[in-house]
């Protein structure tokens, strides 16, 4: 390992994020994409991200497939979305956040019919609305929705959003793209048609590709249904399968045998619950620490989620983040702006190569480098 170079700082940002030695270990090396050897390790990257869809629940496992597809989270997303609607359908997007309007953003490009349900970038998802709506317009054909809205860090409710979705017979989407891997989901439960993730989030793989679980049944009806040849999720997956793993166009290999051994390293870690203990304890050591230094939360604990959190630059006239950042930058944390339109933000994530030692460490970076506080001291003295 040591003939690699130490990372200039550690990522505290929701994707790419800091990987362990070893993940980057597995990418020097060349592999060719059509050989044998390589194309067993896709198929079982799909057998292994099916069953982690899955927990302990082998009985599922013929129902439900993966799909890999290049590109950054978002070109699965619209994969998904302009793969699976036929011309007669409807999408309803359930949006608090940048990455809801996204999906409704793409079907719109896409000319598929799409309602965008907005509840404003810190509102909650109101279910009893949700449930109205489908009850008037009957023809809604999907829904759509963020697990883990990282604009904000909050975490919607799936497990009580799927229940009102299913009875008004519509299929469900969830972009689960920062919170896969890191809190167990099982997809059969939540009874989820499509869910969508990425390498280079919880699993703790490099960006350049993405991944969809699909219910089986489901995708075997969307054939000829999408709007884009490279991300047509029915194709996409009858390649993988009738070629036993072969991408249909150039695959991202140094990518792949990453996530190969970023999913031997879950593995080894005990699982996602373990993960999302590790990612729980290094989220409290995260917010116990900015509250004690005088920083607050955009949100309330309850709708937070364990992967990323907002809090509200300090209002003091000689604090600027560009400022903040680059110190932090020079102490080795890379933090993340803010996306929130109406709230002065910034944000921090906590998933990756991140354990609670490195929050600790975070916290006492910033408490030495709050200066606006420092000179408020000083012409308080
Ligand atoms: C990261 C992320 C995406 C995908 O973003 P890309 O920049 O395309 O990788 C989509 N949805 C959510 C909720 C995300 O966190």
């Amino acid at each position: 390992m040591s003939q690699l170079p130490d990372n200039p700082y550690l990522l505290l940002t929701p994707g790419p994020l800091s990987t362990s030695p070893t993940v980057r270990q597995a990418m020097m090396k060349d592999w060719c994409t059509w050989d044998d050897e390589y194309n067993q390790l896709v198929q079982s990257i799909r057998a292994r991200l099916v069953e982690l869809a899955l927990p302990e629940r082998p009985e599922c496992f013929d129902q439900y497939v993966s799909v890999l597809i290049q590109g950054s989270g978002t070109a699965s997303v619209e994969s998904v979305i302009g793969s699976v609607i036929p011309t007669q359908g409807k999408l309803l997007v359930l949006a608090n956040g940048h990455y809801g309007q996204r999906i409704a953003q793409i079907a719109s490009v896409l000319n598929i019919d799409c309602h965008l349900m907005d509840f404003g970038e810190t509102g909650a998802i109101d279910l009893d609305a949700l449930d109205r709506l489908l009850a008037e317009d009957l023809s809604f054909s999907h829904v759509a929705v963020v697990h883990c809205e990282t604009t904000t860090g909050r975490l919607n409710p799936i497990e009580r959003i799927a229940p009102i979705v299913k009875k008004h017979k519509c299929d469900f989407i969830v972009d689960a793209m920062s919170s896969f891997g890191g809190v167990t989901m099982d997809v059969a439960a939540l009874e989820i048609d499509f869910l969508v993730s990425s390498a280079n989030k919880c699993i703790q793989g490099v960006p350049g590709f993405g991944f969809i679980i699909a219910n089986r049944n489901k995708l075997n009806d969307c054939q000829g249904l999408a709007r884009s040849v490279s991300l047509d999720l029915y194709d996409q997956w009858q390649g993988m399968k009738n070629g036993n793993g072969k991408w249909r166009f150039t695959s991202p290999t140094h990518t792949v045998r990453a996530f190969d051994q970023a999913l031997k390293e879950l593995y080894e870690e005990g699982g996602i619950n373990l993960r999302y203990q590790r990612y729980a304890e290094n989220h409290s050591i995260l917010v116990e620490g900015m509250r004690s230094l005088g920083f607050s939360t955009l949100l309330d604990d309850a709708s937070q989620s364990p992967f990323i959190t907002t809090f509200f630059n300090p209002e003091h006239a000689d604090y600027n983040f560009k400022a903040f950042y680059l110190r932090l930058k020079e102490a080795g944390f890379v933090i993340y702006p803010g996306k929130v339109s109406d709230a002065d933000c910034f944000r921090i994530g906590n998933i990756g190569h991140v354990f609670p030692e490195d929050m600790a460490r975070l916290i006492s970076a910033i408490e030495q480098n709050c200066y606006w506080q420092k000179s408020s001291d000083l012409t308080t003295a």
